[in-house]
Parts: structure tokens; C-alpha cells; sequence
């Protein structure tokens, strides 16, 4: 089912209480989120990602602008009936309740002509355990389980209702590192089986990256970029995007562009057709740097770090924004890297151009 958000705006009353302080904790956000894709929410802590998704639950009502649930207009319906699957950092498992108690707990409540009978709501139980690969924990109570496997009951216990939409707000925050990964893999398997239009909140770009077939990128409430996670990766709309997403970051310099020449500092590193001359903020990915004697980029050398297939150079340069430098290279052809310098040509299609007032990206013919 696809989702449709209108002008979504959710302003919260300050702490101060006058008319005049107020946080507006989502903006304007327009978007139709495509029938059964995942969607990612993605952005630091604070930037309106809960709300965002509390107002499409109903547990939140909107300032302004409306919800779409297919061609139904949800905004005003209640959160009970919005058929909504919901699933939360912590997983909110009742303690004295065993895997399967827990599961069919939403089935409990359901009255009239929802009611199921008991061998029904067993049957579903069972289904969406198998789902979710915790069939052979039905009897164990949540004390008794790993977190991953806490919050696959959560999963389980948000599909049981076969919601028309499934919502996930941090959901992998509380595992360790490879739990994390582990279940991240998990839901979207889960989410691909189902089918179901699901909407998956997270500050961890490289979480969004890879299990989502769209992320938007939030800040500050208001909505910066939405597009393919490669898209965003390759063709970020301002600098805070570029910044926001990669691991290692993209490398941030003070330039200029001159008749169509970029520079670093003194070094003139690349044509830029069609850019207009002024001051840029220049951001080159990790992996747009390429080792080379004569290459225009003259950094001062830190150390090199191997990491099997790559190596990272680190290196300093005083036009950077930062006090290190990180390069990605790739260890196959590796030349000799010693002494107290290192240079670099850049891969244009790593380099990006942003105005250093605004953010705003500057593009030219071939950037
Ligand atoms: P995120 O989930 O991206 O970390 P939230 O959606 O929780 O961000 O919050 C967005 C902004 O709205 C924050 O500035 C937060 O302090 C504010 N906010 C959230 N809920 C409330 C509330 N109930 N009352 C006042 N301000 C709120
Ligand atoms: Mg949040």
C-alpha cells in the first residue's frame, strides 16, 4: 500500500510556553512513498524522524497537511484502526508473558467482526514466528532471550495483526555491533517476503544505505534529499547530505573556482566547466583520491593504515576543514608511499562543489 504525505507539519509548543516559541519538529514533508518499498528516515537525533513517524501511526496528530493510506485519507482516523504494525527501540515485551502470549497479545482485544477464535490466533502465531525464525522460542519469556531475538518478537508481535503498514523507529539501536547487522538483514528479508510498505527510522547512514530502496535525508524537521541510496551517496543535494552519509566521510576543503579551474588552496586540482568563479567548499569522497607523483594535490603525509583489500592514507592539507585527510586506495598497484609528501589527482565524479554560505550544491557541466 503506498503511503502518501501532504505538507506534513507538526509544531510542538516551546518549553516557555508563549505563543512565540515554538519547535517545529517536521516541515512541509511531501512525499508518496512507493507500494511495498522500504523507506528509510534518515538524519541526526532531533531532526523530526519520530514524529514523523508518530504522526503517519496516529499517535501524533499533524499541525497541517494530510495522510494518505492508499487513496484513503488516514488523518483523522485513530491509531487503533489505522492498521498500523509498530515497532520500537526498546522492545516493550511484556515480562511475565512467554514468546507466544506476547505475540498474540494485539489478537486478544481485536472485538466484532475481527475476533478470532483461539485456534485461529494460534495459527497466526505460528505464521508469523516461523516468519521471523523464533518458532522453537514460543515457551520462553523475554528475560530468557538475546535482544535480537527480543526484538524479532516485537517484529512478530507488529505483523500478527497483518497491519497494512509496518513502522520501525530505531529498531536496532539497543543490539550489540553484529546483532545489529545480523537483524538489519533480517528485517529486510522479513519486509521482502511480506511485502508490506514499511518505513524504517534511523540515525546510521550506513543501516539506511543498505537495506532501504529509498532514504530521505532530514534535517532540522525539513526533508533535504529523498532518492536511491546511491543516488543520494553519489548526487548529494547540499553539503550536509554529502557530509551526513559515508564511512569514512567525505573530505571538506576551502577552494575556489577561476576560469573554470578548480583550487585547493594554491593547487589547482581540476577542471570545472560551467562553474561560475568564486569561493567553494569542495567535498572529495575517501575513494576520489588517486596516488600519484605528479598529482596537483600536494598534502603533508600522516601515516598509511592497511585494511587488507585498501589501504587509508592519512594526510593533512591547509585548506581542509579538517585536521586529517582520509584517502581510500586500493592496495593492488600500490606505489611506494615515504617521506614527508603525498599527492593526488581527484576522480571528478568523487569531487562535489558547495557554496560555502549556503550549503546549496553548485554543479557545472560535468560535476
Ligand atoms: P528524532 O526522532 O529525529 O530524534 P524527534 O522527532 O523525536 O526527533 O524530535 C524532533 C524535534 O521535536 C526535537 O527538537 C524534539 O525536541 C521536538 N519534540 C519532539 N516531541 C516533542 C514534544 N512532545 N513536545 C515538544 N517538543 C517535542
Ligand atoms: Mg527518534
Amino acid at each position: 500500500m503506498k503511503v502518501v504525505l501532504q505538507n506534513l507539519t507538526k509544531i510542538f509548543p516551546g518549553r516557555s510556553k508563549k505563543p512565540d516559541d515554538v519547535v517545529v519538529a517536521v516541515k512541509d514533508f511531501t512525499y508518496e512513498i512507493p507500494d511495498g518499498a522500504l523507506v528509510a528516515l534518515l538524519g541526526p537525533s532531533g531532526c523530526g524522524k519520530s514524529t514523523t513517524l508518530n504522526l503517519i501511526s496516529g499517535l501524533l496528530d499533524p499541525t497541517k497537511g494530510r495522510i494518505f493510506f492508499g487513496d484513503e485519507d488516514v488523518t483523522d482516523v485513530p491509531a487503533e484502526k489505522r492498521g498500523v504494525g509498530l515497532v520500537f527501540q526498546n522492545y516493550a515485551l511484556y515480562p511475565h508473558l512467554d514468546v507466544f502470549h506476547n505475540i498474540i497479545f494485539p489478537l486478544q482485544n481485536l472485538r466484532g467482526e475481527a475476533k478470532l477464535t483461539r485456534e485461529q490466533m494460534a495459527e497466526r502465531a505460528k505464521r508469523t514466528a516461523r516468519l521471523v525464525q523464533i518458532e522453537n522460542l514460543m515457551e520462553r519469556r523475554p528475560a530468557e532471550l538475546s535482544g535480537g531475538q527480543q526484538q524479532r518478537v516485537a517484529i512478530a508481535r507488529a505483523l500478527v495483526k497483518e497491519p497494512r503498514i509496518l513502522l520501525l523507529d530505531e529498531p536496532l539501536s539497543n543490539l550489540d555491533a553484529r546483532l545489529r547487522l545480523q537483524t538489519r538483514e533480517e528485517i529486510r528479508r522479513i519486509q521482502k517476503e511480506t511485502g508490506i510498505t514499511t518505513i524504517f527510522v534511523t540515525h546510521d547512514q550506513d543501516e539506511a544505505m543498505s537495506i532501504s530502496d529509498r532514504i530521505v535525508v532530514m534535517k532540522e524537521g525539513t526533508v533535504q534529499q529523498i532518492g536511491l541510496p546511491q543516488e543520494v551517496y553519489d548526487d548529494p543535494a547540499n553539503q550536509f547530505v554529502a557530509q551526513f552519509l559515508g564511512t569514512p566521510p567525505i573530505n571538506v576543503f576551502r577552494g575556489a573556482v577561476r576560469g573554470g579551474r578548480l583550487y585547493i588552496g594554491e593547487d589547482d586540482v581540476l577542471a570545472v566547466p560551467g562553474v561560475p568563479d568564486g569561493e567553494v567548499s569542495v567535498g572529495v569522497r575517501p575513494e576520489g583520491f588517486v596516488l600519484r607523483p605528479d598529482g596537483p594535490l600536494v598534502c603533508r603525509l600522516g601515516r598509511v593504515e592497511v585494511m587488507g583489500r585498501d589501504v587509508s592514507v592519512v594526510s593533512a592539507h591547509d585548506a581542509a576543514a579538517a585536521p586529517t585527510i582520509r584517502s581510500i586506495i586500493s592496495a593492488e598497484n600500490l606505489p611506494d608511499i615515504g617521506g614527508a609528501e603525498v599527492r593526488f589527482a581527484l576522480k571528478p565524479a568523487k569531487v562535489r562543489i558547495f557554496s560555502p554560505e549556503t550549503g546549496e550544491r553548485i554543479r557545472g557541466t560535468e560535476l
